[in-house]
């Protein structure tokens, strides 16, 4: 297996179009085309991590934090730690494919599996994130519709929740007439012909909008195929940032917070103020995101985990909720065992 077919399988779970926009995720450091040897997962690339993919000759790492944040204008290994580790992973040959945000926001992403480790259940995004699913439709000879949607398919198209490969087909019939400088597959130019044709339809996103049509042009025997895409005003329940949930059942908040440390394995918490009431539904959101507080009391959540919580936001979440910093490392390492 090459580096890019994982990255593909990573592209359709987690697509750059609902990364924060000032992320950079994807491949980082090194080559598409590397045949992998072995997969090292972790959150952070760190001299560690680098020597024990080397020791278990895993030649591929991948990374929830990008390795690559700012702009670099020098890769100097003696002064600078980011650089060192670049400058490791290319003596190497170990390729970085790095997925952040796009991670987090994506369904059985990060916040997912957090909240599963929380044994919350009923889990639903709590902002999701706007509509940017189309409905792709295009024509072809019945012989074809296998070629062409396979191509489709394998562009990304056709992913509803955890189904992939969805389609619909129907029969009808195409008319078209080719002007004297056509070159038509079926029938011969300037003569109206009709064509048993079937519609196929296919849910993509505006991700990879670009790559499915070129797919589509390219897999197509079709001179010039007819396609139409069409916005979807359904709501959007594939991507979303944090997530909320339930609780089996009521919950005393020292009981909640004895049971977030033994699900996460934090041997200390920081919490706010105890509210004195019970805790039954519960946002989650891993890492630095406690800028969603006021997010998690719209929602009517009684507990919202999150990490990295400054002291003035403890101050303004006292006697609505109980706002909880659970760690960074504890509320995204859940996701590892996903990937
Ligand atoms: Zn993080």
């Amino acid at each position: 297996m090459r580096v890019q077919q994982i990255a593909n399988f990573f592209d359709g779970w987690a697509p750059k179009f609902i990364q924060w926009e000032r992320d950079n995720t994807g491949l980082l450091v090194g080559r598409s085309q590397q045949e992998v040897t072995g997969v090292l997962l972790c959150l952070d690339v760190t001299g560690d991590a680098l020597e024990r993919a080397q020791k278990l000759k895993c030649n591929l790492v991948i990374s929830h934090h990008p390795l690559i944040f700012f702009p670099m204008k020098k890769i100097t290994p003696e002064t600078d730690k980011t650089s060192d580790l670049i400058y490791k992973l290319i003596k190497n040959d170990t390729s970085l494919l790095s997925y952040h945000t796009n991670l987090d926001f994506t369904s059985d992403g990060v916040n997912h599996q957090t909240a599963k480790k929380l044994k919350i259940s009923d889990i639903k995004f709590l902002k999701p994130i706007s509509n940017k699913s189309l409905k792709l439709v295009t024509f072809v000879p019945k012989k074809d519709v296998g070629t062409l949607s396979e191509a489709i398919f394998g562009a990304g198209g056709g992913i509803i929740g955890e189904y992939t490969n969805c389609s619909f087909t129907s029969e009808g019939t195409g008319t078209f007439t080719g002007s004297g400088n056509s070159n038509p597959t079926i029938g011969e130019k300037q003569k109206f012909e009709k064509v048993d044709e079937v519609r196929l339809e296919v849910l993509i996103n505006e991700g990879i909008r670009g790559k499915v049509i070129r797919a589509l042009l390219e897999a197509h025997p079709y001179e010039e195929p007819a396609y139409d895409i069409y916005p979807l005003k359904s709501d959007e329940t594939l991507y979303g940032q944090g997530v909320t949930g339930y609780l089996n059942s009521e919950m005393e908040e020292n009981l909640f917070l004895k049971h977030i440390s033994e699900c996460l394995n934090c041997d200390a918490l920081r919490h706010s103020k105890l509210t004195g009431k019970q805790i039954k539904k519960v946002a989650v959101f891993g890492g630095s995101a406690s800028e969603h507080l006021e997010d998690a009391i719209k929602a009517g959540c009684d507990a919202f985990i999150t990490a990295d919580v400054r002291y003035h936001t403890f101050q303004d979440a006292e006697n609505r909720i109980l706002l909880v910093d659970a760690g960074h490392f504890e509320t995204e390492v859940p996701v590892l065992e996903e990937m």
